[in-house]
């Protein structure tokens, strides 16, 4: 099958990619310049919502896949940016730490998290928790490893609705596919009619690189507010991400770093300077309902979708990929709950 693929962020990469493990002819249409959220990720990936305390909807399906697909992923680029290590949680009250180790005991929690441990250069007066199952990819090198690879299958140019002809053989441009795979990231809210009307609720996403003197650089990604994180350069941190709603664009703000800064030099120890290296904006590909959009347009049955991905796309990525993979070469059902479906059946009443 010749499938096209709109969108090199970490949707489409992983779509396409699962595609061609199964032997099909993928191509891939990408402007990067459109959207930076998957070069400008933290890629963290872990299966609790640490914020609200609960655990990912089909995480232990997507668990399943992360390790298996990364790790081939690595082999055949031949480059490493799977790094699997147990996120550390900073406490902020007694309360807190004793609703986690009333978790720690009991399933499904059990299986997640456990006690922490103590944090070089950093402060943790009410304790630290740890949670298993997660860890981080260095998703730019990722996504520049990729598309050097398959640069002969990668077409960069921006892509538009009217540039994809269905007669029913799919042409874009002067090449004919079987399948197309939209994958387009938030910028499909703008400019892509196939989707269901008012689907995307985009999240502007800010995040600070640093150097931190006397931090140790084996340093585990750790959950306070925010992320604080290892850096994509050896020797250097990250911390992030701010959550803005209703304002799409990937330009920094004053305000941002600020919010960052002050956070962070919260947990440091005293005597401990952050330096910022650089500040980095994206948007967040984030739904209504906060669930992802996989699945087979109602009319056009040649397209295909998966975003959505919101704030996870390192975890949900080699899931999803796998079960539209499914889909588009067994008709293999999704589940209800990710299929995009549920949107499009709502616009026919
Ligand atoms: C600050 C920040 C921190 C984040 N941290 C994490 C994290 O720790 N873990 C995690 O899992 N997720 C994180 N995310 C979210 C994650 O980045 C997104 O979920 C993910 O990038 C979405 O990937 P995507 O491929 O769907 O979209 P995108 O990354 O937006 O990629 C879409 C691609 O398609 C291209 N494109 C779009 N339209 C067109 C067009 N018409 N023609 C040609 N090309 C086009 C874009 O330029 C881009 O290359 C973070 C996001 C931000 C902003």
């Amino acid at each position: 099958m010749r499938v096209a693929v709109i969108g090199q962020g970490m949707a489409g990469t992983l779509a396409g990619w699962a595609l061609c493990k199964r032997g099909h002819e993928v191509t891939w249409f990408d402007n990067p310049e459109r959207s930076q959220a998957s070069r400008i990720a933290s890629g963290l990936y872990n299966p609790i919502v640490l914020k609200r305390m609960r655990i990912v909807h089909l995480s232990e399906e997507m668990l399943e896949y992360i390790e298996p697909v990364y790790r081939a992923l690595e082999d055949r680029l031949q480059v490493k940016f799977f790094f699997p290590t147990p996120i550390q949680r900073i406490f902020h009250s007694v309360r807190e730490e004793n609703d986690w180790n009333s978790k720690c005991g009991s399933a499904p929690w059990s299986s997640h998290l456990s006690d922490g441990r103590s944090l070089d250069g950093l402060l943790a007066p009410v304790g630290t928790g740890t949670v298993s199952q997660s860890g981080w990819v260095n998703t730019k090198l990722l996504l520049d490893q990729f598309r050097h690879f398959f640069s002969a299958q990668v077409v960069t140019t921006d892509l538009h609705a009217k540039d994809i002809l269905f007669q029913p053989e799919i042409r874009i441009f002067d090449k004919t596919f079987d399948a197309v795979v939209f994958a387009e990231g938030w910028r499909a809210s703008l400019d892509n009619p196939y989707y269901p009307k008012d689907v995307f609720r985009p999240s502007k996403g800010e995040l600070l690189s640093l150097r931190i003197e006397g931090l140790p650089d084996d340093l585990p990604p750790i959950h306070y507010s925010h992320f604080l994180l290892p850096g994509v350069e050896a020797g250097t941190f990250r911390t992030g991400a701010t959550y803005v709603h209703g304002e799409p664009n990937e330009q920094v703000s004053s305000e941002s770093r600020q919010e960052l800064m002050d956070e962070l030099h919260g947990i440091l120890k005293p005597g401990l300077q952050a330096e910022v290296i650089e500040q980095k904006a994206g948007v967040r590909a984030a739904t209504k309902d906060r669930r992802p959009l996989v699945g087979q347009h109602p009319i056009y049955r040649s397209a295909y979708f998966l975003n959505g991905l919101g704030s996870r796309s390192v975890l949900m990525g080699p899931y999803l990929s796998e079960v539209l993979a499914d889909l588009i070469c067994d008709a293999k059902p999704l589940h209800p709950d990710i299929d995009i479906d549920r949107f499009f059946r709502k616009e026919q009443f």
